[in-house]
């Protein structure tokens, strides 16, 4: 009897443990800290190449293939944002029928990418990812966006990706081929960067966002050193003149990569040197070691969970 009262305590004293570190925000409270509000969000579109267009709402950046074939998209926002989306490929010329988008390209499964799922699987849309991204939208998890935490509730089976690949995958679609494309762990482990040849562009996901500092979710496997080779090997592929659609903010161009690839390598070298000599982990943020790329990439305090991010990648 005495030692179930212990076991008892003993688990008590774990659960209460547990929420205590789990201090994750509710979706609501998490739209109100971005100051993201579905009611009042309104989807804008920006001609890319021939039948290839960026969608704007809010969330990730959407990439829409319009066509003979139908419609394929890259990233799906949130469900809220689906009959917007929606609407807004109908005013585009897609051959939608009753609204319908034949295909969804995950780049990752953190939510702000692919909760559209929620609405899009059921209605049939068919779902592909990287392994790792169905994986993990299988399973949920905290998101530790060091500013804030949210834990993205597992996806029921109809909004999971039915077709998944590892390394490369390419498809014939409307014309053109589109390839996607794995290059290991970098925002997260299951990340895609998706190719329209026939257009000269590329969707990055979060590995390459236009909107500040990025995110390397540490806690999902991502890695700076990943992020640096992903872009690298995504550049490896494109033509000078190729279009960017960012998983967040505007289309910018390789010159813009090849700038932020630069930033990531000298802030993570910045980092590695000064745990190098010992510092902690308050010491490495408090040495203010982005100041000279925060007019380009976001205020000083837009850096300090990047630099977290990158001190946590560089000591895991
Ligand atoms: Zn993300």
């Amino acid at each position: 009897m005495n030692a179930t009262k212990t076991m008892i305590a003993a688990a008590l004293v774990w659960l209460v443990g547990a929420a205590a570190a789990d201090d994750a925000m509710s979706l609501d409270e998490l739209l109100e800290r971005f100051g993201w509000d579905f009611d009042t969000a309104v989807v804008t579109t920006e001609r890319v190449g021939d039948g290839l267009y960026a969608l704007f709402g809010l969330g990730g950046n959407v990439a829409v293939s319009i066509g003979a074939d139908g419609v394929l998209i890259v990233d799906d926002q949130f469900p809220e944002m689906v009959p917007k989306m929606r609407a807004a490929i109908e005013a585009l010329g897609g051959e939608t029928g009753a609204g319908e988008i034949d295909y969804v390209i995950n780049t990752h499964w953190h939510f702000d990418h692919a909760q559209g799922n929620l609405a899009l699987g059921p209605a049939g849309t068919r779902i592909l990812s990287h392994a790792n991204a169905r994986r993990d939208m299988a399973r949920g998890g905290l998101i530790n966006l060091v500013i804030a935490k949210y834990r993205q509730e597992p996806y029921p089976e109809d909004a999971l990706p039915a077709i998944t690949y590892t390394r490369r995958m390419g498809l014939r679609f409307n014309g053109e081929q589109i390839d996607l494309i794995h290059a290991g762990p970098a925002h997260t482990t299951g990340d895609t960067a998706v190719i329209f040849r026939g257009q000269n562009a590329v969707h990055f996901g979060d590995v390459f966002i236009t909107t500040g500092y990025p995110f390397v979710d540490v806690d999902s496997g991502g890695d700076i050193d990943g992020m640096i080779e992903f872009c690298r090997t995504v550049l490896d592929e494109l033509p000078e003149d190729a279009v960017v659609i960012p998983g967040h903010g505007r289309l910018a161009d390789r010159a813009a990569v090849e700038a932020y690839v630069g930033m990531l390598e000298t802030v993570r070298s910045r980092v590695a040197d000064l745990i190098d000599q010992g510092k902690t982990r308050e010491e490495v943020i408090a040495a203010k070691i982005t100041a000279d790329y925060d007019d380009t990439y976001g205020l000083e305090s837009a850096s300090l969970g990047f630099v977290d991010r990158v001190y946590a990648s560089l000591t895991r």
